[in-house]
């Protein structure tokens, strides 16, 4: 022990010292560099405005149609969805860009319409997404609380191509998701925190692994309290992020 003490201090000494200004070491790359992530804030802040545009129909595939896209809902004392959507898409794309990775939002600000469930996905399939996440906040029965994560179920010549690493994503999402913000499962919706939908042309239409996650119910008190401040956005944001992380690199 104390000769290997002595040895260390030894070669300590002999070591040449660093010489000054060395550049940056870029040997390692960064550790989501190459990584392509679409994040999809849901709704928008004028969709309420202009219900002609949002209530016409889309295609979302073998036949069916759906609206352009829909108002969300808000908390109580009147934080949209919207606008809460956009705040933790942002922190996301912080995060992931600090690491290296490439980011696509579907929209930028908070003040538009749409665009339509169909154009969101379309926008994550050209921009070749490793992984795509539409960010929501539920408006659900105010006595139940909680997150839930919405994969697609498997839809022969839609979804069969995406089922398997979408609801590989969903897992990795509610895994994090719950250990970094200590938001429970949903107490009303899915189970477990996950749920298989059919429904949604967002999942529908999508060419990559994408899942939907409901962050917290808007509409429970004890959900849109936390919802409502900032800093407990950036957790949100970092329990999406983690999640996100080990998906990518166990595929
Ligand atoms: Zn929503």
């Amino acid at each position: 022990m104390l000769l290997q003490l002595v040895s260390a201090v030894t070669a300590l000494a002999l070591a040449p010292a660093a010489p000054p200004n060395r550049p940056a070491d870029h040997s390692h790359r960064a550790p989501l560099a190459g990584e392509r992530i679409a994040i999809d804030p849901g709704h928008n802040g004028a969709n309420g405005a202009h219900p002609d545009q949002i209530n016409r129909t889309v295609p979302i595939g073998n036949g069916q149609r759906k609206a352009c896209d829909t108002v969300g809902t808000q908390t109580a004392s009147g934080y949209t969805e919207s606008a809460y959507n956009l705040s933790v898409a942002r922190k996301l794309k912080r995060a992931l860009k600090a690491k290296g990775a490439k980011v696509r939002l579907t929209r930028k600000d908070d003040d538009g319409v749409g665009p339509c469930i169909s154009k969101r996905a379309k926008i994550g399939n050209r921009f070749n997404a490793d992984a795509a996440v539409s960010i929501h906040a539920d408006g659900g029965p105010p006595s139940g609380r909680g997150f839930h994560v919405i994969y697609s179920t498997r839809i022969q010549g839609l979804t069969d191509d995406i089922y398997r690493p979408s609801r590989k994503l969903a897992r990795a999402l509610r895994r994090s998701y719950a250990r970094r913000t200590g938001i429970p499962p949903s107490t009303y919706a899915g189970s477990n925190g996950l749920d298989a939908r059919s429904d949604l042309g967002g999942l529908r239409l999508s060419d990559v692994p994408k899942v939907f996650i409901e962050t917290g119910n808007m509409r429970n008190a004890a959900d849109a309290r936390l919802l409502q401040r900032s800093r407990f956005r950036k957790r949100i944001a970092k329990g999406i992020f983690f999640g996100l992380r080990h998906f990518l690199h166990r595929r």
